[in-house]
């Protein structure tokens, strides 16, 4: 049998177009033909980010960039915002850099409060926040805006936000909001294969690194920078991914930002539907829920989450998650980003209510 379709919060399905965009001949990259390249990308992928300024590319995973902006931002501490597997990570991810570190805590499945993050920056200290938007594994989005305002009204604090699950899914806007440092992974809400980052920095993140020290090579800033004046990375970049991303970014103008929107809450709402008919619970709050992923509450442990996936695996050839970490099994995850359509979608209900009919 061949490999499922991806319904799993990322990696998720790859458009054909992605894939005959990858296959265009490999070219060196220091050249024009190279500077080309990253230049045309440039313009659509601003635009997704909210930003006059260029976005830079990073041969790595989301992992990599979020690293990079503990090390290239954080003098005296950093406050991270945790509420969910990837998000509370980060907090030991700053450590483990030798940074100093606190973190508001909320259970898996609640947002962040906007106050609460207040409350903590007025006790002082802090010159930077992380926050991740759209949190994966819970399928919780904070609300940005707001948190973004409050971390404004801090003199000297950075906001670095993860939007790896959203961007281009809801509104991201850096500059509008002032995030700092906004960063994705290509392989979620992009729908390009795993292996390339996207990051913008602000002229005030740019200007902290400089007097940051050990922020090593790889992920230096400054370097993102210099080699952005030439329209060009500081490493050989992942070329064929590259090709992937502009074809992304030239299809997604072509659909229109707001429309793009728009299709993911629609998506997104056939999916509450069809968990609210048989009786399922969104594991987010009303008013925070993802909107390119529905992460679904099983916490009575009416499903048999592991043997539901599989028979869906078996017999209609499609994949979805099973929950993350320590919620897995008392949740699953179903994914809308990247492409889908109202007719997959439709398609991707019709086989699970075909599924669930023998578990509930
Ligand atoms: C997947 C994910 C990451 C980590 O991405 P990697 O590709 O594994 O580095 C970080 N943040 C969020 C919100 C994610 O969904």
């Amino acid at each position: 049998m061949s490999l499922p379709k991806l319904y799993i919060p990322g990696p998720v399905d790859i458009a054909p177009e992605t894939y005959a965009a990858m296959a265009e001949p490999i070219i060196g990259h220091r050249g024009g033909d190279f500077e080309a390249l990253y230049a045309s990308i440039q313009p659509a992928l601003k635009q997704i980010a909210g930003t006059e300024r260029n976005v830079f590319l990073s041969t790595s995973s989301a992992w990599g960039v979020m690293e990079a902006a503990v090390r290239n931002l954080v003098q005296t501490k950093v406050l991270n915002l945790c509420c969910g597997a990837f998000s509370d990570k980060w907090y030991g991810v700053a450590k483990s850099c030798g940074k100093q570190a606190e973190k508001i805590q909320v259970e898996w499945g609640e947002a962040i409060d906007p106050e609460v993050v207040r409350a903590k920056l007025a006790e002082g200290g802090f010159d930077t926040v992380t926050l991740v938007h759209n949190e994966t594994s819970t399928g919780v989005m904070n609300p940005l805006r707001e948190i973004a305002e409050v971390v404004k009204s801090f003199d000297g604090v950075l906001l670095v936000v993860d939007t790896v699950s959203s961007f281009s899914a809801a509104p991201t806007p850096m500059d509008e909001l002032g995030i700092d440092v906004l960063l994705a992974g290509v392989q979620k809400a992009l729908a390009l294969p795993p292996g390339l980052s996207i990051f913008g920095v602000s002229e005030a993140a740019l200007e902290r690194a400089k007097t940051t020290e050990n922020r090593g090579y790889y992920f230096d800033f400054l370097e993102f920078a210099k080699a952005d004046k030439g329209n060009n990375t500081p490493s050989t970049p992942a070329i064929a991914l590259l090709y992937a991303l502009r074809q992304k970014v030239n299809a997604i103008a072509e659909e229109g930002l707001e429309n793009r929107y728009a299709r993911h809450s629609k998506l997104n709402k056939m999916l509450g539907d069809w968990a609210a008919k048989h009786g399922f619970k969104n594991f987010a709050p009303e008013g925070h829920e993802s909107q390119s992923l529905i992460c679904i509450d099983n916490q009575d442990g009416r499903l048999d989450v592991p043997a539901f996936s599989k028979a869906l695996r078996a017999k209609h050839n499609l994949l979805i998650n099973g929950g993350y970490g320590k919620i897995k099994g008392t949740t699953f995850r179903i994914s809308n980003m990247g492409n889908e359509t109202v007719e997959t979608m439709q398609h991707l209900i019709d086989c699970l209510d075909d599924v669930i009919k023998d578990f509930i």
